[in-house]
Formats: structure tokens, sequence, C-alpha cells
């Protein structure tokens, strides 16, 4: 008789902490992801301000999952699922598979959202992907070397502005690091700009910096980076946004252009469109952010075999931090082998809120762990050996611990590799057309305006 199948969709914190907890359960378990890798989105920014390589926050899953003679890994975009029938189907670079299951967990997390303006994307990009953070690094290495080469002191002055949308974690670690990067690190590199003043501005229409740890917190955090450069502007909505800078209004009223080249979206997500499809065939609700209002062990009403778990969930108003979805990913698997195994199943699903965690500057963070709260040097401390806890792989943690030694004792920044295809890539992804359809064999499928066809160009 055939090993029951377990299919996951997402290498993130969700997908591969649930596959591995099924390394010992009779099952076959088949992993697929639209990545190659399992990847830690809350270092991206270090990837995108030069500390760490891609390596360090994103290690192949196939790798990861080497010795676990249970687990297949397979690269595909799952385009659909059908609870019917108990399949989904998914497709890469124009292959298509379906696979059948018997037990489900989706993990496909959440994607940026820009509250409709999707135009935004182009000019800002956000923070959740290798090639956002690659694109990232590659705009704001490349607006200071635009900068050394003008003489124009207004394009200079609009080069050397650095915009970051959105205010918590993501953005206040971002914001952060540039300041750093162009108060601190990069002050000698350059012979015809002085890095140090370059402005570094964060912007967010609430008003608090980091408001989820509560206003003592959020009041250092907010400090610590005005101590490193930041300039932050609080209350302040970004109305419009184009290549060349942006529009804001600001809570009293008053409104402001400002020219900057370099600008970073952190401020909202959407969860996978794969939830709208599952809620679709279930009749399970969604929340505003498109989040499934899951059952409380995360399966979906009228699917016991169906579980959700991570970004993709709205339950108990959890956040979207790794733990939920390390500990869903888990709870899931458990769930799974309790069922086959014919155990009666156990407790709903309860997160263990274990605290968190942002940083500021270098050796400056704030921390919040139960009831203790912790601000600068500590703060930053509890930062650095939780993060290098949650980092895959013995290897990983080494070779990031020493660009950490690099970046904050020695002040430097070791990957600052950029390529001009990292640079213009989303720009000339969408002059291809919204018909592009990239494969590997060497040819392009465009939209074609010209009607002389893109093909074999
Ligand atoms: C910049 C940033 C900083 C963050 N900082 C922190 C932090 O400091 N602390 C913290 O706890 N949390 C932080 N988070 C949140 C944390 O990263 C997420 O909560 C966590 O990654 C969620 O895990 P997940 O498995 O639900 O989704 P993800 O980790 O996003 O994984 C989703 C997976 O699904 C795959 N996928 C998506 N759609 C499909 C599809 N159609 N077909 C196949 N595969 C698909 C993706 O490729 C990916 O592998 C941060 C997030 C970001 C973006």
């Amino acid at each position: 008789m055939s090993r029951p199948r377990v299919v996951i969709i997402g290498s993130g914190f969700g997908g591969l902490f649930a596959a591995r907890a099924l390394a010992h359960a009779d099952v076959d378990v088949t992993l697929v992801s639209k990545i190659v890798s399992h990847l830690f989105q809350p270092l991206l920014y270090q990837v995108a301000t030069g500390i760490l390589s891609t390596g360090e926050v994103a290690p192949a899953t196939r790798d990861v999952l080497r010795r676990q003679r249970n687990a297949t890994v397979l690269l595909a975009e799952v385009t659909g699922i059908d609870l019917a029938a108990h399949r989904i189907h998914a497709s890469k670079l124009g292959e298509d598979l379906s696979l059948d299951y018997d037990y489900l967990i989706v993990a496909a997390g959440a994607g940026q959202s820009y509250f409709g303006n999707d135009h935004f994307a182009t000019f800002a990009p956000g923070m959740k992907s290798i090639d956002d953070a690659l694109e990232l690094r590659a705009r704001i290495f490349g607006s200071l070397e635009m900068a050394e080469l003008t003489d124009d002191p207004e394009q200079r002055r609009r080069l050397m502005t650095f915009v970051v949308v959105g205010a918590g974690p993501t953005g206040a670690e971002m914001a952060g690091q540039v300041a750093e990067l162009t108060g601190h690190t990069l002050r000698d590199d350059y012979r015809r700009i002085d890095t140090t003043s370059a402005r570094v501005l964060l912007f967010d229409g609430v008003d608090a910096v980091l408001g989820s740890f509560g206003p003592k917190l959020a009041a250092s955090a907010r400090a610590q980076l005005e101590r490193n450069g930041v300039d932050v502007r609080l209350g302040a909505m970004v109305t419009d946004l184009d290549a060349d800078g942006l529009q804001v209004r600001y809570s009293d009223g008053r409104a402001e252009r400002i020219e900057a080249a370099c600008k970073v979206w952190a401020a909202g997500v959407q969860a996978s469109p794969l939830g709208a499809m599952l809620a679709e065939q279930s009749g399970a609700e969604l929340d505003r952010a498109g989040r499934v209002k899951v059952r409380p062990d995360l399966t979906l009403p009228g699917h016991p075999e169906v579980f959700v778990v991570g970004d993709m969930i709205a339950l108990d108003n959890l956040p979207g931090v790794a733990p939920v979805a390390i500990q869903g990913g888990r709870y899931a698997a458990r769930r799974i082998v309790d069922t086959i195994g014919g155990t009666p199943p156990g407790a709903d699903f309860r997160y263990h809120d274990k605290g968190s965690m942002a940083v500021t500057s270098r050796f400056g963070a704030i921390a919040k762990i139960g009831a203790i709260e912790l601000t600068g040097f500590l703060a930053w401390l509890s930062w650095l050996f939780v993060h290098l806890l949650y980092i895959v792989g013995f290897k990983n943690r080494a070779v990031t611990l020493l660009h950490w030694a690099i970046t904050f004792v020695g002040q430097a920044r070791t990957e600052r590799v950029t390529t001009q295809q990292q640079l213009v890539a989303r720009l000339a992804v969408r002059q291809l057309g919204d018909n592009f359809s990239p494969t590997i064999s060497g040819t392009m499928e465009s939209d074609d305006s010209t009607g002389e066809g893109t093909k074999g160009r």
C-alpha cells in the first residue's frame, strides 16, 4: 500500500519547518515552491545594504532537505488548487504539472501591498524576495555612483536622497542601515561626493516608528534612528510616486514634493492569492489583507486534510512573523502524523510568543521579550543571538557571524556587487509588456505592440 502523500506549498518558514517536522513520519512529502531556496526574509535588508550575501539568507531548499529521504523538492509555481479532487496544479517556465495529495499544507506567505497603487512598484521595490533585495542593492549603490559622476547639484541631491516608506520593522531597519552606510561606512570611498550629506527619509502615515512595540520602545526606536541620521517623518502619507521622486501629504494638511532617485516600499502586505482560491472553494472568509480565516486547528472549514499556516492565516490577531509560521508548520505536521497514526486530535493551535526585536543602527536595537523591554546594546545582543539561532545551517551561521563582525566591528561592507541587469530588472520586464512570459530555451514571448514580435531576438 502506498504511503500517504503530503504536499507542501512554499519553502519559507511555514513550509520548510513543516517538511522537517515530517522527517520521521511514514509519509511521502513533496515540497513545491516557486523559488529554489528557503528565504530568511528578516535579513533581506542586509543583502540590500551590502552586509550579507544571498547564500546566507537563502540556502537551497534541496540542500537543506538532502538527507530527508521521504522529501522531494519541486521548483514550480502553484497556479491552482482543486480541493474536491485533492489535486494541485503548478507550472514553471512553461512546464506544467499536477500533484495529488492526501494532506496539503499551504504556506505561500504574503507579498507586498501598494494599497491599490500597483504602479508604485516599478519605482519603489518592496522587500520580499532576493530579486527585490538585489535590485535595491543596485539602486542604493548605483545612486551614489551616479551622484559621483554628475556636476549638476540638483541631480546630485536627488541621487543622494533615499526614501523608505513604512516605519514598521522592515522600513525602520532598512532606513537605519542606509543611514549607517552613507553616514559612516562609505564616507571615505568617494572623491567628489560627501556621502555624509546624503538624506535618508523614513515616512509613515501613523504617528510612531515601530508602533507595535508599544510607546516606550517606539519612542526609543525613533530617537535611535534620528541619532543615526534618519529624518523620521510621521503622519505623512505618500500620495504619489514616480521615477524622480514622490508626493507626500502631512496630517496638518501640508503637501510636499521630494526629489529622490532611490525609494523603498515597506508599507503593506497582501497574502498570497492562493488564499482567495482556498476561500472560494471552502467557504472560508478572507480578511482585508487576503488572509484566510482558518479553524483553530489551522485547517480549512470542511477540509480537515488541508492546513494553512504562516502569513496566509487570520487567526486570533496573530502577527505575520516567522515564529507563527514555524510553529504553525510544525503543528500541521504533528496533526497529520497523529491522524495517520489514529491518535485522537490534540489541542488547537496555540502560538507561543517568544518576543520581537528590530535593529536601528550599529549596536542599536529595541526588543520586547514578554514583559521585558530592552533598548540599545542589550537589545542588539539579543537580536544577534535570536537571528543566529533561526538561520538555517551551521555553515550559514558561521559565515553570517563573520560578515556581522566585518560590518559592525570593522565598519565595512563586503557584499557590494551589483550588476546592470539587477539595476534595470523590473523596468526591463515592464517594458516587455504584460504578456511577456519568460522561458529558459532562449526565446521570448512578449506583448507585441509593434506587430514584429520579439521571438528569438
Ligand atoms: C523584509 C521582512 C522583514 C521581516 N522581519 C521579520 C522579523 O524581524 N522577525 C519575524 O519574526 N518576522 C519577520 N518578517 C516576517 C516573516 O519573514 C514572515 O512572517 C515569514 O516569512 C512567514 O513565513 P511563511 O512560510 O508564511 O511565508 P514565506 O516565508 O513568505 O514563504 C512563502 C513561500 O511560498 C512560496 N510561494 C508563494 N507563492 C507560491 C506559489 N504560488 N507556488 C509555489 N510557491 C509559492 C514562496 O516562494 C516562499 O517559499 C519579515 C518579513 C519581511 C518581508
